[in-house]
C-alpha cells in the first residue's frame, strides 16, 4: 500500500461517488487479491467487463495459468478494441501494473475518442496476500506481491502523465465499499 505523498496531486482520494462520462474505458489498477474483479462485478454489467483471467481461462480453461498471458492480453485488447469502436463502456479488469500495459490499451481508447478513467484499489499488501492464500491457483510466495506493489508505489504519481482521467484512488476496504459510480 502506498502513503498518502505518493498520489498523483490530481488523483480523487476515496470519493463517495465516482462519475463517469460515457462512453469510456476504465482501468482498475491493484495487486492480485485486491478486490478489482469484486468490484467491476459489483458495480458493471458482465458484458462491460474485459478480464484478463476470463481470458486466460477462454484460451486455456484455467484462470489462473499463468502460461496463457500473452494470448490472454490479445484477446483482452481485441475485445477493448472492438468495444471501444462499437462505443461501449468498457471495464479492464487486470492488474494493470505496467506502464506498458496500461500505455497500449489507453492508445485503444484515445484512437476511438474515448477517455480513459483509472481506479486504483490500494489496499494493503498483507490483505491481498492472506485473501490469495484462500483462493485456487494464487497460492504463490510474497516475492509476486511485493513485486507487484513495488511497480504500482513507483508509477501512481506519474498515472496523470498517462492520459488517465479522472484518477481515482480507494486506498481502504471501506472506502471501496462505499462507493456508487454517477454515469452519464
Ligand atoms: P482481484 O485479484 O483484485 O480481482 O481480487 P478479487 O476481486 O478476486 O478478490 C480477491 C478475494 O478477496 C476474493 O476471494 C474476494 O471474495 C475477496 N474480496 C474482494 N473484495 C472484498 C471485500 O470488499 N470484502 C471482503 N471481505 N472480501 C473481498
Ligand atoms: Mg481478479
Amino acid at each position: 500500500m502506498a502513503s498518502w505523498h505518493d498520489y498523483p496531486a490530481t488523483a480523487q482520494l476515496n470519493p463517495n461517488v465516482i462519475r463517469l462520462k460515457e462512453p469510456c474505458l476504465v482501468l482498475l489498477i491493484g495487486l492480485s487479491g485486491a478486490g478489482k474483479s469484486t468490484f467491476a462485478a459489483r458495480h458493471f454489467r458482465p458484458t462491460e467487463i474485459v478480464s484478463s483471467d476470463t481470458c486466460r481461462a477462454l484460451v486455456r480453461d484455467d484462470e489462473a495459468d499463468q502460461r496463457a498471458t500473452a494470448d490472454a492480453f490479445e484477446v483482452v485488447h481485441l475485445l477493448a478494441k472492438l468495444r471501444l469502436k462499437a462505443r461501449r463502456t468498457t471495464i479492464i479488469d487486470a492488474t494493470n501494473l505496467k506502464r506498458a500495459d496500461r500505455a497500449h490499451i489507453v492508445k485503444l481508447a484515445h484512437d476511438t475518442g474515448v477517455g480513459a478513467a483509472a481506479i486504483v484499489l490500494d489496499v494493503p499488501r498483507t490483505l491481498c496476500h492472506a485473501r490469495n492464500q484462500r483462493r485456487p491457483g494464487r497460492d504463490f510466495g510474497p516475492e509476486v506481491l511485493e513485486l507487484q506493489e513495488a511497480r504500482l508505489q513507483s508509477d501512481l504519481r506519474s498515472l496523470t502523465e498517462e492520459g488517465l482521467a479522472p484518477i481515482v484512488v480507494l486506498d481502504s476496504v471501506a472506502a471501496i465499499d462505499a462507493v456508487v459510480f454517477e454515469r452519464r
